[in-house]
């Protein structure tokens, strides 16, 4: 061992190993120096397995080593994988998020490094099938299990276990018993074929002057080698996909790689069949419902530079590109680009720093671009290309303000009677209505009728959620579900528990009493899991098999419905009040979006717009399709309320099992906040969720300028306390929820 050489006495005469600092994927404070074994050649950003505290972890080469470790305390790297090195400009981009987002390196570093069976060189697995003549008088009792297997390959496919375990619903024992009873045999297969090339010779539509000038734009700045962000701003329909085509297959021409962000729910079959279309194969992909095989897979080839197109939710952010040359981000707007456990960072202005730290331009794609967006294209720090019209002339729709005062749904319903005039007279023309509530379940709030007890989680701060499909009672915060009970939990009466308020459910009960002939379907999120899961439905609305289509925000996505011509929002008001900063701004959003599926083909749309508040400023400007407006009077609000993005934010959220604990430290951090006279910091205060996972939070919020040197300001101040073990702090830089 090279270490007992060392401390030995002679180790004066020993020449020093050579030492490189090595980013473990763990929460510490920066890189630990390893001693490099004798025969191996590392250099930064290799792939290595390093031991800490008893246990190997797969870290990167960071750089040369800090060299304060004494030579007898110095562990030796233990292997070095066969895998492209993290590119320099990744490391960089590593530091950065984590300098950003005020996390430790090595946590933002552990969301690039993937699945470690990836690092492993690529060998030949096995496949299974059915032999060609089956044993059949072998006396193998074929229970359920079995039969699902043998079905499962009655096509004649080779298939790798898990995904034949996954197809027939059993564990990878059954397959293994069929095997070694002669009832399936295995073949071997190549693990890692590299996925397809894009062609980008083959031709895209014949693109409309404006949408040919837009694309243009998009292409010299690859051909060109622009970095730079540029928003890429349009109606929804006005062709926004076909332009940023253009601009992969520029960067495909070129032989880099693109990367394309979507929201996880916008990655749709329709949005990978038109990829297909245009490039003749489907795209790599990388979103939650990825297979564990194919998430190596593609790892590999992101990192070996074979995966050409990426597309992904907002963790793809961090595969390791061997050659970044674009990155796309659709409906950059969305909220769903942040996130909120461990790394809390905005994917979207992630995207943009990566895309700075590479010199490659970001396309940020938007019908309704954030505020932050624009007022970035204002001030010229972002370029904007702009397609003005729907594609082929199809007209945007009529929208048109129902004031709930005055047009009052009976009791006990939600939809008023215009809604339900135009709603029986689109079925009457055999046209399809999208009903909007976002709102999971039947009912948001069950009381009791006898003494007025909310049902609440028992661990958050949240009334339970009724779903009456499933007969559970959920927490929408947690996941706690329970059945509904029959006596009120607190005065024990019987059978007075009432549902409060409409939830989709309750919506498509109202709608299935009011229209009995209509075919009507359901989709929320609950019912739809993955990207994929809503393709079944999309398909089934396309051949008119549904008339009525009632649904949460999961519908507002770009889907095309050419028969869908009326749309109506419940509760254009849901969302628009709970304290914030983005409130309005992101109902807009919302509807705006869902305005956007109505009338997209020849057929001129309808929307109606249930509200309290008719003269709200979202729904003046919703109805006279005032967008620039609504931005312009929004930015207003915000310059003067000293709020983003016009200031900075970040919140702190304290956190622990036991309310005191979580008090005490916040009130240790509150004697030592910042002072700074350009500073505002508010809290320590209960968040308005106050318990979440049984945990009690605490919020501190800290508005500066937007010059502050926020993350110098957060980190001083947070070195300055030292949180008891029980008490977690999160830093939330640019926070969205408020919660
Ligand atoms: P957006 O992304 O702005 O919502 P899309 O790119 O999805 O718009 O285009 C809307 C619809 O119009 C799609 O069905 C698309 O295929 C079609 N489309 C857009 N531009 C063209 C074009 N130049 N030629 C043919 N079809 C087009
Ligand atoms: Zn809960």
């Amino acid at each position: 061992m090279p270490q007992d050489r060392a401390s030995s006495p002679c180790a004066a005469a020993v020449a020093p190993r050579r030492r490189v600092a090595v980013l473990l994927p763990l929460p510490l404070k920066g890189a630990y120096d390893y001693a490099v074994p004798e025969g191996m050649a590392v250099a930064p950003g290799d792939y290595v397995a390093a031991p800490l505290g008893g246990n190997h972890y797969v870290g990167v080469v960071w750089g040369e080593a800090a060299g304060d470790v004494g030579e007898a305390r110095l562990k030796p790297i233990v292997e070095r994988f066969d895998v492209p090195p993290l590119p320099e400009v990744h490391r960089r981009f590593v530091e950065r998020v984590a300098a950003y987002t005020v996390t430790p390196p090595g946590a933002v570093l552990r969301l690039s490094l993937g699945p470690v069976a990836a690092l492993a060189a690529a060998s030949p697995t096995v496949a299974y099938r059915l032999p060609a003549a089956a044993a059949d008088a072998d006396g193998l009792r074929i229970t359920p299990s079995r039969r699902r297997v043998l079905d499962a390959l009655a096509d004649g496919i080779a298939r790798p276990l898990g995904d034949l375990a996954r197809a027939a619903g059993v564990g990878t024992g059954v397959v293994h018993g069929l095997v070694a009873a002669g009832r399936l045999e295995t073949v071997p297969v190549a693990a890692d074929r590299p996925p397809p090339e894009p062609d980008w010779r083959r031709r895209g539509p014949e693109l409309s002057p404006e949408q040919t000038m837009a694309a243009a734009d998009l292409r010299a700045r690859i051909v060109d080698h622009r970095a730079g962000t540029v928003l890429l701003d349009g109606v929804t329909g006005s062709g926004k996909t076909e332009v940023y085509f253009e601009a992969i297959a520029a960067t495909l021409a070129a032989g880099r790689q693109t990367l394309v962000l979507v929201p996880e729910i916008a990655l749709t079959a329709q949005w990978l069949d038109r990829f297909a279309r245009r490039f003749g194969v489907p795209p790599v992909e990388w979103h939650s419902e990825v297979s564990s095989r194919d998430r190596r897979r593609n790892w590999r080839a992101v990192a070996t530079g074979g995966a050409r197109v990426v597309v992904g939710a907002r963790s793809a952010l961090f595969l390791p590109y061997r050659d970044l040359g674009l990155i796309v981000v659709d409906e950059e707007h969305d909220g769903a680009f942040k996130q909120e456990d461990g790394v809390i960072y905005q994917a979207r202005d992630m995207a943009v720093l990566r895309g700075h730290l590479a010199a490659i331009p970001v396309v940020l794609v938007s019908a309704t671009p954030s505020l932050e967006t624009v007022i970035n294209v204002e001030t010229g720090r972002y370029a904007a290309v702009r397609l003005p019209d729907r594609h082929g002339g199809a007209t945007m729709p009529e929208i048109r303000v129902v004031d709930l005062r005055r047009d009052r749904p009976e009791r006990q319903r939600w939809l008023s009677p215009p809604l339900v005039t135009a709603i029986g007279e689109t079925l009457a023309a055999g046209e399809q209505t999208l009903l909007f509530l976002n709102r999971r379940g039947y009912a948001p709030l069950t009381l009791c009728r006898a003494c007025g007890h909310r049902l609440e989680c028992p661990s958050c701060t949240a009334w339970l959620v009724e779903h009456r499909l499933a007969g559970r009672l959920q927490c929408h915060h947690c996941g706690y579900s329970t059945a509904l009970p029959r006596n009120c939990p607190a005065c024990g009466e019987e059978d007075t528990l009432a549902a409060c308020g409409p939830g989709v459910e309750r919506l498509a009960e109202e709608a299935a009493a009011r229209f009995p002939a209509a075919r009507i379907a359901l989709v929320a999120s609950d019912t739809l899991t993955g990207p994929r899961a809503i393709d079944a439905l999309v398909e089934q609305v396309a051949r008119h098999e549904v008339d009525l289509l009632i649904g949460t925000q999961v519908v507002a996505k770009g889907h095309h419905f050419p028969l869908l011509t009326l749309v109506g929002v419940v509760d254009a008001d849901l969302g628009l009040h709970g304290g914030d900063l983005r409130a309005t701004e992101r109902t807009f959003q919302l509807l705006h979006q869902v305005s956007g599926r109505a009338g997209r083909a020849d057929r001129p749309g309808v929307v109606l717009l249930q509200t309290l508040d008719p003269a709200h400023p979202v729904m003046r400007a919703l109805a006279a399709g005032d967008r620039d407006g609504f931005l312009a009077a929004e930015a207003d609000g915000r310059r003067r309320a000293g709020m983003p993005p016009f200031t900075r934010l970040a919140a702190l959220i304290l956190s622990g099992p036991k309310a005191t604990d979580v008090d005490r430290a916040a009130q240790a951090l509150a004697r030592v906040a910042p002072a700074d006279a350009d500073l505002t910091v508010l809290g320590p205060a209960p968040a308005p969720l106050a318990v979440l996972r049984g945990r009690h939070r605490r919020r501190f919020l800290v508005n500066a300028p937007r010059n502050a040197p926020l993350q110098a300001i957060l980190r001083d101040w947070l070195g300055r306390v030292r949180l008891p073990g029980s008490v977690r702090c999160q830093v939330d830089v640019d926070p969205y929820s408020f919660l």
